[in-house]
């Protein structure tokens, strides 16, 4: 048997006064359920981050954290956002816990495969991630939109978990990785897989929104699809690049065939020189565009100043001990 895991468990809310009371319920009801039966220790935490919400959200976490032990509360200054709430609870309790779940406040996602991610971890597993099943429970719209999402980002070359979205569990060692990541605009479902670490997956029905309204209209999700495709590949600049090069192949054609208008007698005068210097300059101005973008591409990713390596693990046999270092 193994021993119990300290665990703690990262939930983001905005303007979640109508599903807190239900949550925190379930959640401490699964807690005293794994930590009766050894899986997590007695100080496990269950933590509500307040994304700067309006509305009661933060006097309800305060009124738990008073309630039972089992609650903690963070506040943060203002709305973050969504993944910078989740990243900032992560890395605030990061040095507490021998690993973190993060999950959205909705109990959209099962809570009951958390006993199983935490096995996973106590197996040695350092990523344990949340996978949905179907999305049945999802409208059409929000589905077709999502799993295209997902086979976009693969197209372009993101390594992305399929139907895979915040809810995973990170080892302290993989949140220590994670936290060598400096870049601001923050897409965690795509930063973890090149975390690397053994991972696996737990899989899930995704139930609906019990209570309150999503906090992710449609103007937000397609901002946040952008910022993902845009955070994590440069193929669109590649895409100008391309276009340029088609442009200058079809100005060459075009070169072929007005020389031979001309010289068969079918053009009128200026013609050839206007239509050879409409491809020809277009295919220039492209090419010329997608070759700065190379080079912003290129400093796009070094101002990111993400970490070039990762060391899983240090073993140095010949001083007979063997270290771990993220
Ligand atoms: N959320 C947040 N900050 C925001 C928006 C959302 O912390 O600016 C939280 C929200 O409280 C919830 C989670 O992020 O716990 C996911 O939001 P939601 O369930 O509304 O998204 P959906 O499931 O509809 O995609
Ligand atoms: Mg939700």
């Amino acid at each position: 048997m193994n021993k119990p895991v300290k665990l703690y468990v990262v939930v983001p809310c905005y303007n979640e006064e109508a599903v807190l009371a239900e949550t925190s319920k379930r959640m401490s009801e699964l807690f005293g359920f794994m930590s009766a039966g050894s899986l997590i220790t007695d100080d496990s935490r269950i933590v509500f981050v307040d994304d700067g919400s309006k509305d009661k959200t933060w006097s309800m976490i305060d009124d738990l954290t008073k309630q039972s032990s089992v609650f903690a509360g963070i506040k943060l200054a203002h709305n973050a956002g969504h993944q910078n709430a989740v990243f900032g609870g992560l890395m605030t309790v990061m040095d507490d816990c021998d690993c973190a779940i993060s999950i959205d406040a909705d109990l959209q996602d099962d809570i009951n495969v958390i006993p199983e991610m935490v096995k996973d971890f106590a197996e040695g597993y350092d990523v344990v991630y949340g996978v949905r099943n179907k999305r049945s429970t999802d409208t059409f719209f929000k589905r077709t939109t999502a799993e295209g999402f997902y086979k976009i980002m693969r197209a372009l070359g993101v390594d992305l978990v399929f139907n895979h979205a915040d809810f995973r569990l990170l080892s302290h060692r993989a949140l220590k990785a994670l936290s060598q990541y400096p870049e601001r605009n923050m897409f965690l479902r795509g930063m973890v897989p090149t975390l690397g670490f053994r991972s696996t997956c737990v899989y899930y029905d995704r139930a609906e929104r019990f209570a309150g309204e999503s906090k992710y209209p449609l103007k937000k999700m397609l901002s946040f699809a952008f910022d993902g495709i845009t955070s994590f590949s440069i193929s669109p600049i590649r895409f100008i690049s391309g276009l340029g090069a088609a442009a200058c192949v079809i100005a060459i054609a075009m070169a072929v065939y007005t020389i031979v208008c001309k010289f068969t007698g079918h053009t009128d005068s200026g013609w050839a020189s206007l239509m050879l210097s409409i491809w020809f300059v277009g295919g220039v101005q492209l090419l010329s565009l997608g070759l700065i973008g190379e080079y912003i591409g290129k400093m796009y990713k070094e101002v990111k100043r993400r970490p070039r390596y990762i060391i899983e693990a240090y073993i140095n046999n010949s001083e007979e001990e063997k270290e771990e270092k993220d």
